[in-house]
């Protein structure tokens, strides 16, 4: 069984369609893919439908944007939870509402310096698709100041770079107790990733651990060697699942479909323990 419980399409910043991501799956050999776009469920119908046509089992999922007090940033995967949970909708809407804001304040910046237009940005987003930084670099791409994606994250896109904004997050404790409440089951994603800011300390551990953290996404490529032998011995000490997954942007990143993979048990788990929504065979 071949398990990848992260990737994202163009309802976030991934690059292709809902079904197309499923398409994808199939064609990389998975059996059970899930859709993960940043504060939206609005992708899992459309995958949901192209699921039984392409035979991959889809596992409908999130991942929600927060930040601590200390203003480190912590990415919360939710699998299986209630689409319609008043509390985690408002939550979402909040950030889904603020990134746009923040979006338009980055490319203020950046046009005094490049040339660069909202409707350039706007250009790279799908309808009603929620807006981020990589949507910021598609239109750096078009106007040939940068060659790709990541070149942008790794130059004027990067969180210590003087156009990043940031935005309205939820602290992950409060994030870890809705996704509960909506009946999900909480994943701290790549909880080790330095490469991409300043990671949290035992702390927000603790607090994500007492809100009813479920699980740790350690086989993930920006999470160092050393980090994850600290994070299986954390899952250890607190029975946490363990999942491994590839982040999936389409042509967005260099992430392959499959290049890491979660257990059939641990998948099992997250489907005893979710009581919000189904996995889709
Ligand atoms: P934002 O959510 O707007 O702060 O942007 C962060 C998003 O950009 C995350 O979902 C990352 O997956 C994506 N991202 C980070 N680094 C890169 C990169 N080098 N290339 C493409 N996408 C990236
Ligand atoms: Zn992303
Ligand atoms: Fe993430
Ligand atoms: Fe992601």
């Amino acid at each position: 069984m071949r398990i990848d419980l992260h990737a994202h399409s163009n309802v976030s910043d991934g690059t292709e369609a809902p079904a197309g991501v499923i398409a994808s799956a199939a064609s990389a050999g998975l059996d059970v893919v899930a859709l993960t776009d940043h504060d939206s469920t609005d992708g899992w119908n459309e995958a949901a439908a192209a699921a039984g046509r392409h035979g991959v089992v889809f596992v409908p999922g999130m991942e929600i944007s927060c930040r601590t007090e200390q203003g480190i940033s912590v990415h919360l995967l939710s699998y299986l939870h209630d689409p319609d949970h008043p509390g985690l909708l408002e939550e979402i809407t909040k950030s889904k509402d603020a990134r746009l804001t923040r979006a338009e304040r980055m490319v203020t910046l950046l046009s005094e310096d490049y040339p660069l237009t909202w409707d350039d940005v706007i250009h790279h987003v799908a309808p009603g698709a929620t807006v981020g930084r990589p949507h910021i670099a598609d239109a750096l791409v078009a106007a040939g100041v940068v060659s790709d994606r990541s070149e942008a994250f790794a130059t004027i896109l990067t969180s210590h770079s003087r156009y990043f904004v940031q935005h309205y997050a939820p602290d992950p404790a409060l994030a870890v107790g809705l996704v509960r409440a909506a009946g999900g089951v909480p994943v701290f994603a790549h909880p080790v990733a330095s490469s991409r800011g300043r990671i949290v300390g035992e702390k927000t551990y603790r607090e994500m651990i007492d809100a009813g953290l479920m699980g740790l996404e350690i086989e993930h490529r920006d999470n160092p060697e050393e980090g994850r032998l600290f994070l299986r011995k954390l899952a250890a000490e607190h029975d946490l699942l363990v999942t491994g997954s590839s982040d999936y942007h389409g042509a967005g990143k260099p992430n392959l479909l499959g290049e890491n993979l979660t257990s059939p048990d641990a998948l099992a788990r997250i489907e005893e323990l979710a009581t919000g929504s189904r996995v889709v065979r």
